[in-house]
């Protein structure tokens, strides 16, 4: 009954070498966000996993905010942006992480996650896991629960498993 998520995503992800530096190759989601089945499947096989599980689905810029926005919208929960810094105007918490050359920090509205939450965390590539594992420090610090990390693709040789030991982390793709 149609295609499965897998076929959609090597007929529509596109892969670019060399950007945005040499030697990373990136996986560009866009043409498959702008499909309208596309779009669907990613957004369906990322929540039913932990379908009643979750209370608010946490999104981190840019493109986690499209799945994290879908998916809300299609369970009846709320969204949380996790944004980078200084994009927030109220008070945030921000966490540091690594990049492979310097670092980031990302942030958050301190009142946007209510203690006690349950937060489905959403992103749409895992490489290291650095990003997702500073959101879901961000989120455990105001006392919510991650109850799961979706990604769309996760690249597997990176680690970023590993650095979210300890987590639920569904991902649609894997790619070696
Ligand atoms: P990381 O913190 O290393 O897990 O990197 C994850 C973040 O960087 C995600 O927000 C991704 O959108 C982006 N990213 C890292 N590597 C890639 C890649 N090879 N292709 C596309 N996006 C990537």
């Amino acid at each position: 009954s149609g295609e499965s998520v897998v076929d959609l995503l090597n007929r529509l992800c596109a892969t670019v070498e060399d950007y945005p530096r040499p030697g990373i190759m990136f996986k560009d989601l866009t043409p498959v966000f702008a499909d309208g089945k596309g779009l669907r499947i990613m957004v369906d096989e990322l929540t039913a996993p932990f379908e009643g599980q979750f209370d608010l689905v946490a999104g981190v810029e840019a493109r986690g905010f499209l799945l994290a926005a879908a998916a809300a919208y299609a369970t009846g929960t709320g969204v949380i942006t996790v944004r980078k810094k200084g994009k927030l105007p109220r008070q945030t918490l921000s966490e540091d992480y690594a990049l492979e050359y310097g670092h980031a920090t990302i942030e958050v509205h301190e009142d946007d996650v209510p203690s006690e939450a349950r937060i489905l965390l959403l992103d749409d590539v895992l490489a290291t896991g650095g990003t997702l594992s500073a959101a879901t420090r961000l989120m455990e610090r105001s006392g919510a629960h991650v109850v799961g990390i979706g990604v769309v693709l996760e690249l597997a040789g990176l680690g970023g498993r590993t650095a979210l030991e300890g987590h639920d982390v569904h991902s649609l793709q894997r790619i070696e």
